[in-house]
């Protein structure tokens, strides 16, 4: 499966290391968005896990904590989003979502609601997606995806993640 791969590790502060890589595969959908998405689902779903099921020895290292590089603008913190994305949203399963298009008439409603439920997310515990769904009056799974895809501005993977995971 693995055809051609870049690594590059990298040490951040305190000597901690992560690594950039870049894997060619073969046998991959060259179109993931308008493609067969389950095929595609079905490799990354095999290849990345955010489990703690599935975790190394070593997942406290790969916790994100906010440091002054997470902000682009100096001052508050509070007000600004992480430009790493953290925390992610959870999701039942792993899903490919494009951005609700602009001439959609609900698109600036659900873009508001993902903002609260994003803030809501970052600031609290939910110790489950259906207590998630509950805390924050989301319908169903459906809807969610309709949230999701209103709070983002190009295609993006959202992984299969427990609210604990984030
Ligand atoms: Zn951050």
């Amino acid at each position: 499966m693995l055809k051609i791969f870049f690594k590059r590790i990298e040490f951040q502060h305190r000597g901690s290391s992560h690594a950039h890589i870049l894997l060619r595969l073969n046998d991959v959908p060259k179109d993931a968005i308008n493609g067969d998405q389950n095929v595609a689902i079905t490799l990354i779903d095999n290849l990345v896990s955010v489990s703690n099921e599935n975790a190394s020895g070593h997942k406290n290292l790969q916790v994100h904590k906010h440091t002054f590089t997470c902000y682009q603008k100096i001052g508050n913190a509070a007000n600004q989003k992480c430009r790493f994305g953290v925390p992610f949203m959870p999701s039942r399963s792993t899903v490919i979502l494009v951005s609700m298009p602009a001439d959609d008439s609900r698109r600036n409603t659900l873009a508001n609601f993902y903002s609260r439920l994003w803030k809501a997310f970052a600031e609290n515990y939910y110790r489950d997606i259906d207590n998630f769904f509950e805390a924050l009056i989301i319908s169903s799974d459906d809807f969610y995806l309709d949230l999701l895809g209103a709070g983002i501005k190009r295609p993006m993977i959202f992984l299969k993640r427990q609210t604990t995971e984030k």
